[in-house]
């Protein structure tokens, strides 16, 4: 958010769509699933107030879970804004004071300090407390409520395996309206013993408490170590293979040359070839392009050379093609759009 206002984002067209895959660290103290470094893939959209927003987002999520071999349930709440959170916070607060002695030593000073994250307490006794405390979705305003809604049609019209969860409040207390977080369809029902694969939400107000102008703002960031942790339990075999689509083998010096600049002219437009210019039997060429499972391979030798020609070898069915060398780039595509 500092970047967006320090480079003058508002500026571009809105709203700005960012990414972030790197490390981050963590001061609190490390446990399973919370190491000091990890990796997250961040997706930011700034500066659109929209319910689709959150549509975008949580199918982004859901999708790519999808794609990867996890299936995944979304737990979602809304946290209401500047002008409906203070009244829950209060009618919370005035409700968990009654139940003081029950709380647990941490959530005695949260009373004072964050009572929202008493909700979000893994001690039992508190669980209990909050399971009968009352909920925000009872004290939106009706600007949330309407935003609320519009994002549940989204998922429900995508359908994005969702569920309502009123103690789910995110550890940082800058969400506004929507907030998310990403579980394993397998996990236990209650979500505060389990940890998130990802999560996210609005952030209305954190461009303009930094300083900048009044700018809305949603995003999500997911975790890559949780993911890959979830792919061994769900034992996801993960292909190791490249999908190369051609392989250029080549027989002689002068058909190297003319194999490298072929290689490069396949490249260009896209196509995944492979190589392996430094071997010089054609069989151990063969060997690689049946290992890496490509459609065809391109053979040139000493004859192709001279005569301007070049083999195409069907690597499925073993056939084998002399076509005029000037050909070749069209043949390729004809075999590719045949897969
Ligand atoms: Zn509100
Ligand atoms: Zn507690």
């Amino acid at each position: 958010m500092r970047a967006y206002i320090e480079h003058g984002m508002l500026n571009l067209p809105q709203p700005v769509k960012l990414y972030t895959i790197a490390p981050l660290f963590r001061r609190e103290r490390p446990q399973s699933g919370r190491t000091r470094q990890h990796h997250q893939f961040d997706l930011e959209i700034i500066g659109d107030k929209n319910p689709v927003i959150e549509g975008q987002l949580l199918l982004i999520a859901h999708k790519f879970y999808q794609e990867i071999g996890i299936s995944v349930k979304i737990k979602i709440n809304s946290l209401g804004c500047i002008e409906c959170s203070p009244r829950y916070k209060e009618n919370l607060v005035s409700y968990l004071k009654g139940k003081k002695a029950k709380l647990c030593p941490d959530c005695k000073k949260r009373l004072i300090k964050n009572p929202l994250r008493i909700l979000d307490c893994k001690e039992e006794k508190c669980k209990i407390i909050s399971a009968e405390a009352p909920q925000i979705v009872d004290w939106l305003c009706e600007n949330c409520q309407d935003h609320f809604t519009k994002v549940l049609e989204y998922a429900d019209d995508l359908s994005i395996p969702y569920e309502l969860d009123p103690c789910l409040v995110r550890g940082l207390d800058y969400y506004t309206k929507t907030v998310f977080e990403i579980f394993p369809e397998s996990s236990e029902n209650d979500s505060r013993r389990q940890i998130a694969l990802g999560g996210g939400g609005r952030y209305d107000d954190l461009i303009y408490d930094f300083g900048g102008k009044d700018t809305p703002a949603c995003g999500m960031g997911l975790g890559i170590e949780r993911a890959i942790v979830q792919l061994k339990e769900n034992r996801v075999e993960i292909s190791k293979k490249q999908d190369f689509e051609i392989f250029v083998a080549q027989l002689g010096e002068k058909a190297r040359v003319k194999a490298l600049e072929l290689f490069e002219n396949l490249r260009q437009i896209g196509i995944k070839a492979a190589e392996n210019f430094s071997k010089g039997s054609l069989r151990s060429q063969l060997e690689l392009a049946n290992k890496l499972g490509v459609k065809a391979t391109l053979i040139i030798g000493q004859k192709e050379v001279l005569d301007k020609t070049i083999l195409i070898r069907n690597m499925e069915s073993g056939i084998q093609e002399e076509v005029d060398f000037s050909k070749t780039i069209a043949e390729v595509k004809k075999i590719l759009k045949n897969k």
